[in-house]
């Protein structure tokens, strides 16, 4: 809910300047080439760390009707979705042991989900699960998505340890021969990529990285075999190391406050501060969660999506850090320089009540001036944590701040900021995952569709989607991705709304003779100008903010840069899109091929 700013006091023109400044030193020439893929640069880096070595299973040859390449959230959602459709015939190809996606991989200890349980865990209803806190931990989380392979049936469906090598469609049988590292061979008429959204771990391109002679991991490959303990229970192994974080994105302010309490001496290295508001983490109140009407999961989704994209509903069900600072939406396009004044005093306000809370947190003034964040709040993702600012506090713990430049060199001591040297036993790279590079990257494999053309050479200038969800060339390929599609503070919102549009494709398709549906390209420029239209607003208030994920890292967009959008506006207009699409019979903006037609 929005509450009352107006007793700070703020120069408006101090702070504009402020924030210009910590942007330009931060920006860097090389862009989002200054990250390293971790497979790439260290394959044992990349390893599934939670599963016994050495598992083999016999190849599986058989024809389907959808193959879902990833078993997170996305994935399931839509296995489930067609299961309520009544149809089973599908396989789930996943390359980690078990279901979960992010939370499968995720299991850094304080992991846990910033956005609240009630709203961020689907099919609460249908499952009949209570989350413990109003903020699940990672491992809940985790235990979550086997209930939901359990209740929904899916675990028989699914091949895990498998990663798909390659997808190709056939324009005679109409159908997509999907290939496996465990060689199976796939026939399937729908091949649906759910295969992450920030899955693929990336590393800092330092100067020196692959000559670091002590322990190091990616946040997504926590290596508790060396840390001790679990995800739930202390890090026993620690209290005589040197310990590095490098990264102060959501991932670190959640892994910060256990490796504090744990190890010998904590350095955090930090490059652009998180802005870290109030958590108010507690246990479920069970007498309430029981009293809730049917349908109460559906309605609370959708407002707490409402108030984080400045619809300002009359009722703020959720009240947590999320819907106070994103109640009003400042990067819309302003009416007039009244109201553009006003959005940006309002996202000072904001900021800067945020920056204000350090000082009442963190004792010593020249950290606490460290860890303010000089960015608007839809630059970056904000952060709500209690315990992040504390661990400053501790004696063990020292922030190595970088002024926006960055480590700049890892010796095979340690990182080096300003010219010394931070001799450590253990590194952790909380560096965070690909997003901005091309989608065949991220999935690992290149769908090759009609005329053998690859999905990297069809949008080699940029991606071509209607929705971000159906893609003309590949045709019955169905995409739950930000290319194209929507962004949101709850990803699983948004995901779901994606998974019901591909399971009503497929189902409409099975029931009407559809062989092959694919978009019109004029369809896909049509939303192309719908994805410009919803950006105009905020490409203004981008050039105010730090680089980072959320802009490219403010490269000059190039011609591909240019099509690679995602839809700016909220997410609940975008799946207006979806709905709008799905109750016209015509299914407007897509070519069909039935069956005895050619
Ligand atoms: P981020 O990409 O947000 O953070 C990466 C960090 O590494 C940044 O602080 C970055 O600095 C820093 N970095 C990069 N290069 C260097 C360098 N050379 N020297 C020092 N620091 C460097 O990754 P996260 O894993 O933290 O988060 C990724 C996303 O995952 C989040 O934005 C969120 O969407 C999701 N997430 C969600 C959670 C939830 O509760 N829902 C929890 C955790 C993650 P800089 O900022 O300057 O680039």
């Amino acid at each position: 809910m929005a509450d009352d700013n107006n007793e700070i006091e703020l120069s408006v023109e101090e702070l504009r300047q402020r924030y210009e400044a910590e942007k330009l030193k931060r920006i860097r020439p090389e862009g989002t080439a200054q990250w390293k893929n971790l497979k790439e640069t260290n394959a044992k880096l990349d390893q599934d760390p939670f599963v016994e070595p050495g598992f083999t299973r016999d190849a599986i040859i058989e024809e389907t009707t959808a193959v879902i390449v990833g078993g997170g959230f996305g994935g399931m959602l839509t296995a489930i979705d067609l299961t309520k459709r009544g149809i089973q015939d599908f396989r789930i190809v996943e390359k980690a042991g078990d279901f979960g996606g992010t939370w499968y991989w995720n299991r850094y200890p304080g992991c846990m989900c910033d956005v609240e349980s009630y709203t961020y865990l689907p099919l609460l209803e249908e499952t009949g699960y209570m989350p413990t806190e109003r903020y699940a931990s990672a491992t809940e989380i985790f235990e979550y998505t086997q209930l939901m392979g359990r209740t929904f049936d899916l675990y028989p469906h699914s091949l895990f340890q498998t990663e798909v090598t390659d997808a190709v469609w056939n324009d005679e049988t109409r159908r997509w021969l999907v290939t496996t590292s465990r060689g199976d061979q796939l026939s399937t008429r729908f091949l649906v990529l759910a295969g992450g959204i920030l899955h693929k771990p990336k590393l800092p391109g330092i100067q020196g990285i692959e000559g670091f002679a002590g322990k190091a991991f990616h946040t997504s490959r926590w290596d508790y075999t060396f840390t001790g303990g679990s995800a739930t229970t202390p890090m026993d192994k620690l209290a005589d190391k040197r310990v590095g974080i490098i990264g102060t994105g959501a991932t670190a302010v959640q892994a910060v406050p256990q490796l504090a309490k744990y190890a010998k001496e904590l350095f955090v290295f930090q490059r652009t501060p998180s802005a870290v508001g109030e958590r108010g983490q507690r246990p479920t109140d069970a007498e309430w969660f029981k009293n809730q009407k049917p349908g109460w999961q559906e309605e609370r989704i959708l407002n707490f999506t409402h108030c984080v994209t400045g619809v300002q509903p009359e009722v703020d069900l959720v009240q947590d850090g999320w819907t106070e600072v994103m109640w009003e939406n400042t990067q819309k396009f302003p009416e007039s320089e009244d109201e553009a004044a006003a959005l940006e005093r309002s996202d000072f306000m904001t900021m800067e009540k945020i920056r204000r809370r350090v000082d009442t947190i963190v004792e010593d003034a020249e950290t606490a001036d460290k860890l303010k964040a000089y960015w608007g709040k839809n630059c970056k993702r904000v952060c709500f944590h209690d315990d992040y600012l504390p661990a400053f506090n501790r004696p063990n713990v020292h922030l190595v701040d970088t002024n926006g430049q960055g480590v700049e060199e890892i010796t095979k001591n340690g990182p080096v900021v300003d010219g010394v040297e931070y001799p450590v036993d253990l590194l952790i790279y909380a560096s965070g995952f690909e997003i901005n590079n091309d989608l065949n990257e991220r999935l690992g494999f290149d769908p090759k569709g009609r005329d053998g053309v690859s999905l990297s050479e069809r949008w080699s200038q940029g991606s071509h989607t209607l929705h971000g969800v159906l893609a003309s060339g590949f045709p019955n390929m169905l995409l739950i991705s930000l290319t194209q599609g929507a962004f949101g503070t709850n990803f699983v919102h948004m995901i779901a709304e994606a998974a019901k549009q591909l399971g009503f494709i497929i189902d409409e398709c099975e029931s009407n003779g559809i062989e092959a549906i694919e978009p019109e390209e004029a369809a896909e420029e049509e939303w192309l100008m719908v994805l410009y239209g919803a950006a105009a607003g905020g490409g203004l208030y981008v050039q105010t903010c730090t680089p980072g994920y959320y802009n490219s890292e403010l490269q000059a967009p190039d011609a591909k840069a240019a099509r690679n959008l995602v839809y700016a506006g909220s997410l609940l207009e975008w799946a207006g899109y979806l709905e709008q699409w799905r109750n016209n019979p015509e299914l407007p903006g897509v070519k069909l091929e039935r069956a005895n037609a050619s």
